[in-house]
C-alpha cells in the first residue's frame, strides 16, 4: 500500500514536471513535514531543520545537520537522507552536479534574502536556472485525503474534550493565565504534541482585542469569556473558539452573541464546492452588517486548517480562490467593541461538493 507521502511525492513530481522544473527544494517546515512524514520544527526562519530536494524523477533526498540524521531517517523512509556539515549549500552542489540538475526552484515566500544570494552565486557558478515558486505544496495542502479527514476529526475531538474539562472549572477568581495554562497543560496531557498557537483566553474588554494574550486578569462574576484554542495531534490541528458569560449574561451580550451565531450559520450555509471565500465571507458580514456590527467585524471571516493552522484557502476580501470538496476552513465571525469586550464563535467545516459539514460537536453558548 502507498503511503500517504509516496501519494504526495507523486502528484508533486507531476506538478514539477508539468512545469518543466527538474526539482523544488523545501524549506517551509509544514511542507517538508508533509511531503517526507519528517517532524522537526523550525525554531525559527535562520534555525532549520533541514530541506528536502524533490527532483522530478528519481530518489527524493532530505538534507540535514548531524541532530537530526537519526530522526530523519526514522521518520522519512522514502527519503535518501544526506546529513551536512558544513552547511546546505556545499551538500546542495554536489547533488545538483550528480542529478544533473538545470532548474532549480525555491520556495519564494520562505526563503531569507541572505542564503538566496548564496543559492544564486552557487546556481550561476553551476549554470543552474533557479526558479522563484510560491504555493505548489500549499496548494497540494489545501484540500485533504480521507486519511488527512480522520486526523482532523479527531484532532477537532480532543480539542473540544480538553476545552470541556476545563471549561467545567471555571469561576470567579481565575486569571485569564491559569485558564490558558490549564488548557495547554490539558492538552498535552490527554496526547496532543501541544497547542496549534498560543491559547487565547481573555475576559471582558480584554476580548476586544482578537488576538489578545492572557493576562493576570481576574475573572468576576458576569464578565464575558473568550477563549480560542487548538491542539497538535499526529501533525493536524485543530482550532475553535467559543465565548461565554460565566454567570448571567445580560441582554446586550445575548443580543451580539446571536447576531455572530447568526454569521456564523450564514457563513457556514454559503459553503460548498465552486464557491469563493469573498462570498462566504460576505454572507456572514452581511449578517453583522444588518445587526449594526459591520465596524465591530474588522478580520477575515475563516483560514484553512491542516498541518498548519492557517493555511490555504482564506475565507476573507481578499480569498477569491474557489473552495474543492476535501477543504477544511474555520468559520469564525466576530464582533470587537473597545469599552466592552469582543465574541468569537469558530467551527472547523468540510467542505463538500453540496455544501458542508461542521467537524466540531461542542455547542457550549451556541444554545444562547
Ligand atoms: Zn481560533
Ligand atoms: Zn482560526
Amino acid at each position: 500500500m502507498h503511503s500517504p507521502q509516496q501519494d504526495r511525492l507523486d502528484r508533486l513530481r507531476q506538478a514539477l514536471r508539468h512545469r518543466k522544473i527538474d526539482a523544488l527544494l523545501v524549506s517551509q517546515p509544514d511542507n517538508r513535514r508533509y511531503l517526507s512524514g519528517y517532524t522537526a520544527p523550525d525554531h525559527g526562519i535562520q534555525e532549520t531543520a533541514g530541506f528536502l530536494l524533490i527532483p522530478a524523477s528519481g530518489k527524493p533526498v532530505l538534507l540535514t545537520d548531524s541532530r537530526f540524521t537519526l530522526q530523519a531517517e526514522a521518520e522519512a523512509p522514502l527519503f535518501e537522507v544526506v546529513t551536512y556539515t558544513r552547511g546546505l549549500l556545499k551538500s546542495l552542489d554536489k547533488l545538483c552536479r550528480k542529478r544533473d540538475l538545470k532548474i532549480l526552484a525555491f520556495e519564494s515566500e520562505y526563503f531569507l534574502h541572505a542564503s538566496y544570494l548564496r543559492l544564486e552565486k552557487m546556481a550561476a557558478r553551476l549554470g543552474l536556472e533557479l526558479r522563484a515558486e510560491s504555493d505548489l505544496v500549499e496548494r497540494m495542502r489545501a484540500v485533504k485525503d480521507a486519511h488527512e479527514l480522520e486526523l482532523l476529526r479527531q484532532s477537532t475531538a480532543l480539542n473540544e474534550k480538553v476545552f470541556q474539562s476545563v471549561y467545567q472549572t471555571i469561576e470567579p477568581g481565575m486569571s485569564e493565565r491559569e485558564i490558558a495554562l490549564a488548557l495547554e497543560l490539558t492538552m498535552r496531557e490527554m496526547g496532543a504534541e501541544g497547542p496549534s498557537f498560543d491559547t487565547i483566553v481573555a475576559f471582558g474588554t480584554n476580548a476586544a482585542r482578537p488576538h489578545a494574550v492572557p493576562t493576570d486578569r481576574i475573572l468576576r462574576a458576569g464578565d464575558l469569556v473568550l477563549i480560542d484554542m487548538g491542539l497538535i495531534l499526529d501533525g493536524y490541528c485543530s482550532d475553535m473558539t467559543r465565548t461565554f458569560v460565566v454567570g448571567k449574561p445580560d441582554q446586550t451580550f445575548i443580543e451580539r452573541h446571536r447576531a455572530v451565531r447568526k454569521a456564523m450559520l450564514a457563513g457556514i450555509q454559503a459553503i460548498r464546492a465552486g464557491v469563493t471565500g469573498v462570498e462566504v465571507d460576505r454572507a456572514a458580514r452581511q449578517v453583522l452588517a444588518d445587526a449594526g456590527y459591520g465596524e465591530a467585524f474588522g478580520h477575515g471571516l475563516g483560514h484553512g486548517v491542516g498541518v498548519a493552522v492557517h493555511e490555504e484557502p482564506r475565507l476573507s476580501p481578499r480569498g477569491t480562490k474557489q473552495l474543492r470538496a476535501g477543504m477544511v476552513v474555520t468559520v469564525e465571525p466576530g464582533l470587537y467593541l473597545a469599552d466592552w469586550g469582543g465574541i468569537r464563535l469558530e467551527n472547523m467545516i468540510l467542505v463538500t461538493e453540496e455544501g458542508a459539514e461542521v467537524l466540531n460537536r461542542d455547542t457550549t453558548s451556541l444554545d444562547l
